[in-house]
């Protein structure tokens, strides 16, 4: 049975932990192929909320083998204590039911450090990064000097290869003023961590074209969105790997011809952590609005980082371009009950850039920046949406609102949630 790639139509945080959640029950194997303890995905299951970094919310089902794919950067220090979390409250994480792949490169120390080095050296042009060490592990895997997961199989020798990496790194915080590192202190956690993980370390590309093989159905869950890839983002202000559905195939290694459905997750408005250009960006009453109170963990402050993120209107031109860039075979709208209650909703239809009108994101900063969004108005709905299981529990408006979105990104919307609890899905 083939592949489902999972993917963020916009800049993260759409809602694809839920929807993970959602397909990983019909799933066999969910593996994660990109990113690192930057993402966060939230799962509410009765009164637990479980906030998952590394590991896919797959792990919530006992049937589901999880893989954390070659395509990842992960923190063995953080993995451990997400493992030691979740099995805390009652989830089996076992080597049977968690798989890392060898190839997946690990963030160290050294990489937190210049991390936070590189940002403060940016100032005000700042990326806005998590500060977890994803873009330093990144550029060590690309310049071919990183450290892989499949090293820590032989704890002295990782111990080494992690000793001169932080020194290598002391060198550079030197010359920017930066206190060093103690590389005895700073890795001690990280070699109890090795000996920890190794009987999860496998060659996960194998197991998983074997898995396939023999029939087994494979999600594979994307983290951050679209818009933050490495090359069909807004750069810089994107992360350093490919969180579309192409890197799904490059960071598990597995081939084109087992995907056979690509679900893309937007959220029924539009929010954005970090710097960058965001053309229905909205301030004032309705951001806040749209952002929440911060009472309740779903409203509009990041998992990882507690940033209030910025809000505005649900932007078409950022999903017709998510479904192009990804082949999206359907969308999930997420959110639609945070609507409820605004008298008339906004829509980004197309951008004037320089005078011109365009259907599709340009593609160089200083046009994105110039992009001015093109509206169309829809009505709003006043009643609360919650409760609603079938097309015919929704006010009309809400229907028309997402028919419009269907028809704008011309991707079908079979699905949408209306609450962060696990039955507050939509099948329509
Ligand atoms: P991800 O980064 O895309 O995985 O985003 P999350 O899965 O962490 O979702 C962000 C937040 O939205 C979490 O707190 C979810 O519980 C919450 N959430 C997801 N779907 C809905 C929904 O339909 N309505 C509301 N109100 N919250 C939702």
């Amino acid at each position: 049975m083939p592949a489902t790639i999972l993917v963020g139509a916009q800049w993260g945080d759409e809602g694809k932990g839920r929807v993970a959640d959602w397909l990983a029950a019909e799933a066999d194997v969910v593996a994660r192929y990109a990113g690192g303890d930057n993402a966060g995905h939230t799962v509410v299951v009765g009164q637990s909320v479980f906030k998952l970094h590394l590991i896919p919310s797959g792990i919530l089902h006992e049937h589901v083998t999880c893989v954390l794919g070659n395509g990842m950067v992960i923190n063995p220090v953080n993995l451990l204590k997400e493992m030691d979390d979740i099995a805390r409250m009652g989830v089996d994480v076992n080597p049977e039911r968690l798989v890392i792949s060898s190839r997946a490169h690990l963030i160290t120390p050294a990489h937190i450090a210049l991390d936070s080095a590189s940002e403060k050296a940016l100032g005000s042009q700042a990326i806005g990064t998590t500060l977890r060490g994803i873009g330093p592990a990144y550029l060590d895997k690309t310049g071919r000097r990183g450290i892989r997961a499949g090293q820590m199989l032989d704890v002295e020798a990782f111990g080494e290869a992690l000793y001169a990496m932080i020194e290598k790194a002391n060198q550079t915080l030197a010359e920017h003023g930066h206190s060093p590192i103690d590389p005895k202190t700073a890795t001690v956690d990280y070699l109890q961590a090795a000996a920890r993980l190794k009987p999860f370390i496998q060659d996960t590309a194998l197991l998983l074209n074997g898995r396939l093989r023999e029939g087994a159905r494979v999600l594979c869950e994307g983290a951050q969105g679209t818009l933050l890839d490495v090359d069909h983002g807004d750069y810089p202000f994107v992360t350093s790997s490919s969180p579309t559905s192409g890197g799904a195939l490059t960071g598990l290694g597995i081939g084109p011809r087992q995907v056979d459905r690509v679900v893309g997750v937007a959220k029924a408005f539009s929010t954005r952590v970090g710097s960058g250009p965001m053309p229905t960006e909205l301030e004032g009453d309705l951001a806040n609005r749209l952002r929440g109170t911060g009472e309740n963990f779903w409203d509009e402050y990041g998992t990882t980082t507690g940033r209030p993120r910025r809000c505005g209107w649900l932007d078409a031109v950022v999903l017709r371009y998510a479904a192009q860039v990804n082949g999206f075979s359907e969308l999930v709208l997420t959110k639609l009950d945070v609507l409820s209650g605004i008298e008339s909703l906004k829509i980004a239809v197309g951008y004037e850039v320089d005078g011109r009108r365009l259907d599709f994101p340009p593609s160089t900063l200083g046009e994105l920046e110039r992009a001015v969004a093109v509206y169309e108005t829809l009505p709003g709905w006043h009643e609360a949406v919650g409760h609603a299981r079938r097309a015919s529990d929704l006010p009309d408006a809400t229907v028309a609102y997402i028919n419009r979105v269907a028809e704008l990104c011309d991707v079908p919307i079979r699905t949408v949630s209306v609450g962060p609890e696990r039955d507050q899905l939509v099948y329509l």
